[in-house]
């Protein structure tokens, strides 16, 4: 069960870094935009030496974009984990993930729900994870349906995706490739809010959950029983308010 972010210690605080954010329900704010006070909050991080990445099931574009608004050093993790950069603009990482089993997945669920089950606008801008409506089929029904391909719910989108694929497996891939001589498990903090982020509160044991009133009732069990934090607010307020708990441990510390 996550305890308030007010247990993260001083020194958990300076041990950190690498921040890696999921970005809708984690940044942005009950209005779906990012304030100004995140992009602050991200800034004050970075020049306190902890490098900051996204982690999301966007698409690349999308985070390139937003990566260098936010002006960050850290990696891209696009598609809930099935597409990443070491840097914004860096190389695409080689990770092996192929596209056929969620189109083949989504073909058998259109038969199967013939108007209900649709593919989403932009998949056009997909490489791997194919996004669906799914009208009020519930995901029980959709599911057992389903061999090799998993269904995500993000609370905002539904994800079609390979089985294995996830965010925390391919963070947990790219860490001894980040910085100057790799990062370790221990010196990352993971931020999420939905059920997508589950991978990530899994294998890193340093994990913040933001509040999502959006999320379904059982899928916010789960995901308050995998973090080990939880902010105090939800959304992007909620970010800003751990965030910034840490910059300022941070900052003290660089004083002393
Ligand atoms: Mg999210």
């Amino acid at each position: 069960m996550s305890l308030s972010y007010q247990h993260i210690t001083p020194a958990l605080a300076r041990q950190t870094k690498l921040l890696m954010t999921d970005v809708d329900g984690t940044l942005t704010s009950a209005d779906d935009t990012i304030s100004p006070a995140v992009f602050e909050t991200v800034l004050r991080l970075e020049e306190s030496g902890v490098i900051v990445g996204l982690v999301s099931g966007r698409t690349l574009p999308e985070l390139e974009s937003l990566g260098h608004r936010l002006n960050i050093s850290g990696p891209i993790i696009a598609e809930n984990g099935a597409i990443a950069r070491l840097k914004v603009d860096g190389e695409l990482i080689e990770l092996g993930y192929s596209r056929k089993p969620s189109m083949e997945a989504l073909e058998k669920l259109m038969l199967l729900y013939p108007g209900s089950i649709r593919g989403r606008e932009d998949n056009a801008e997909r490489l791997v994870d194919v996004v669906i409506h799914t009208d009020n089929v519930p995901r029980e029904a959709l599911i057992q349906h389903l061999e090799d391909v998993q269904l995500v719910d993000s609370g905002y989108i539904m994800h079609l995706m390979p089985t294995g694929i996830s965010k925390g497996n391919t963070l947990l891939e790219l860490l001894g490739s980040v910085g100057h001589d790799g990062v370790s498990p221990e010196e990352v903090m993971v931020f999420g809010d939905s059920a997508t982020d589950l991978s990530l509160f899994e294998i890193f044991p340093h994990s913040v959950l933001i509040p999502n009133p959006r999320l379904a009732p059982e899928l916010t069990d789960d995901v308050q029983k995998a973090a080990a934090y939880i902010a105090g607010i939800p959304y992007g307020e909620g970010f800003v308010q751990v965030a910034r708990y840490i910059a300022d441990i941070r900052a003290d510390s660089g004083r002393s």
